[in-house]
């Protein structure tokens, strides 16, 4: 039987080294495109210029090789895609599925704080959708979201989820500085890409309905979602360092194997009977995201140190 070939991303933001949170997240997208014989690809999402380094693409590219992935084409930069994303912004606002709006923030927030006091969700009052106007100086333009129905998917890791399209905002897709948004920026990329499997932290639940609203309107095929629930730490709690959870090249200085961070990461969240050790290549051909588990999975330095011992 005929299927498409898979294709899988990890996208990190370079502004800071690479957590293992985010190792995992990769990781996962890695075994499956590899699983399927697809391919992995990299994009580096570096629009906050504030915040992105280039010495932390350079530090995130080093850990994922030292952890033993490869990918199948020279990583993309969304800083330089500025070009691409207006393309589509542009087409959006021609075929009348974007607008421009010359609301100011302040405007903005009194029709949230409106909507609050009136019991409703806050948000935009879409007081610029019919008016037509073209571009300006300080204008945003904004997404015709739709007014009613929901917009669902089936998770890969969490079963079918959706939301009230009357929840969601007509969310700005270019900032007033002439900036493409987040949201905006991953859907072209994803597209382009030829991306199929999105895994990623389920932090970016929320954004999932606004991407799937983007591809809908442009007549762009959705590709599957998968959100990966966070490691917490023993407590619970979100996981951070003084749970001894540490950058994967802190790691790789404190002399770890790779394989068995690999093997602890992706055990972490992924049931497989009980067997503890797994070589690299019987994760590939093991993997599968049926077996990824939609509860938070808690990290434990102690059994770390035990496969680190026992690899
Ligand atoms: N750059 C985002 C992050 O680091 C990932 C976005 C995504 O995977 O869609 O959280």
């Amino acid at each position: 039987q005929a299927s498409a070939r898979v294709v899988t991303r990890f996208a990190p933001s370079p502004t800071g080294h690479l957590h293992i949170g985010g190792a995992r997240t990769a990781i996962f997208s890695w075994l499956l495109a590899r699983h399927f014989g697809g391919s992995f690809v990299l994009r580096i999402e570096d629009t906050d210029r504030e915040r992105s380094r280039q010495e932390y693409t350079d530090a995130i590219l080093e850990s994922m090789r030292w952890l033993g992935m490869d990918w199948d084409a020279e990583p993309i930069y969304q800083s330089r895609r500025e070009d691409i994303y207006n393309s589509y912004i542009d087409r959006m606002v021609e075929e009348g599925k974007a607008y421009y709006c010359e609301c100011t923030p302040e405007e903005v927030e009194a029709m949230r704080e409106t909507a609050r006091e009136a019991g409703d969700k806050p948000k935009y009052n879409g007081r610029c959708r019919a008016r037509n106007l073209g571009p300006g100086e300080g204008r945003v333009v904004r997404f015709k979201a739709p007014l009613d129905g929901r917009t669902g998917w089936v998770d890969l890791v969490k079963g079918p989820l959706s939301f009230e399209n009357a929840e969601l905002d007509d969310m700005v897709i270019r900032r007033s500085d002439g900036s493409p948004t987040y949201n905006l920026a991953v859907v072209v990329d994803d597209h382009e890409l030829g991306i199929t499997h999105v895994l990623r932290g389920d932090d970016h639940v929320s954004n999932t309905p606004k991407q799937i609203m983007l591809y809908e309107a442009m007549g762009m095929p959705v590709p599957k979602f998968g959100h990966v629930p966070m490691i917490l730490g023993p407590d619970r709690k979100k996981l951070s360092k003084r749970h001894g959870a540490l950058s994967v090249m802190e790691y790789e200085k404190m002399g770890f194997l790779p394989q068995a961070l690999v093997n602890y990461l992706v055990r972490l969240g992924w049931s497989h009977g009980d067997q503890e050790i797994f070589g690299l290549e019987e994760l590939i051909e093991k993997f599968s995201t049926d077996a990824l588990t939609s509860s938070a999975a808690g990290f434990d330095p102690d059994k770390l140190q035990w496969l680190n011992a026992h690899y």
